[in-house]
């Protein structure tokens, strides 16, 4: 509850510092998100607000909210952009399996410590951290290579 307090506080003042208005319509985009799952595409969004807010009104508030930092792109390898709320999140990393497309979470820390050492010494300012590598789950790898795996287990 406090946290989405604080993404609404951050929301509104990234809005007024880029001279945006506060609408209703914007304020609604970022409370729709809480009740998503944690990997989540605009068409979702817009269907928990259908038909207060046009689909229209939802892209143009993600992208104000990911350039206010509180939502980010996530790269899944698919057409369509996924995204995910950045708020009341801890730093992590994805797998992402391009077979099923489901995407695993493991604890991103002292991956973005990497990151942001080369940064550092780089003397780059830095905006992002994308820690995610792509490849098939287990699942996957069980049913495809099923036969195979037994073989080489004999
Ligand atoms: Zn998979
Ligand atoms: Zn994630």
């Amino acid at each position: 509850m406090s946290r989405a307090a604080n993404a609404q506080e951050a929301f509104v003042d990234f809005l007024r510092k880029s001279g945006l208005n506060v609408t209703r319509s914007r304020l609604a985009v970022l409370q729709a998100l809480t009740g998503l799952p944690q990997h989540f595409e605009a068409a979702q969004v817009w269907m928990a607000l259908h038909p207060r807010v046009s689909p229209a009104t939802v892209y143009r508030t993600l992208e104000l909210l990911e350039r206010a930092g509180l939502v980010r792109k996530v790269e899944l390898g698919e057409a369509h952009a996924h995204y995910e709320r950045v708020f009341g999140q801890e730093d992590h990393g994805h797998l992402v399996c391009r077979v099923c497309g489901q995407v695993l979470e493991f604890p991103g820390k002292s991956a973005r410590r990497v990151v942001e050492k080369a940064a550092a010494e780089e003397g780059f300012e830095l905006n992002e951290v994308v820690i995610q590598g792509y490849g098939i789950c287990a699942d996957c790898r069980k049913a495809r290579y099923n036969c195979r795996e037994a073989e080489v287990a004999e």
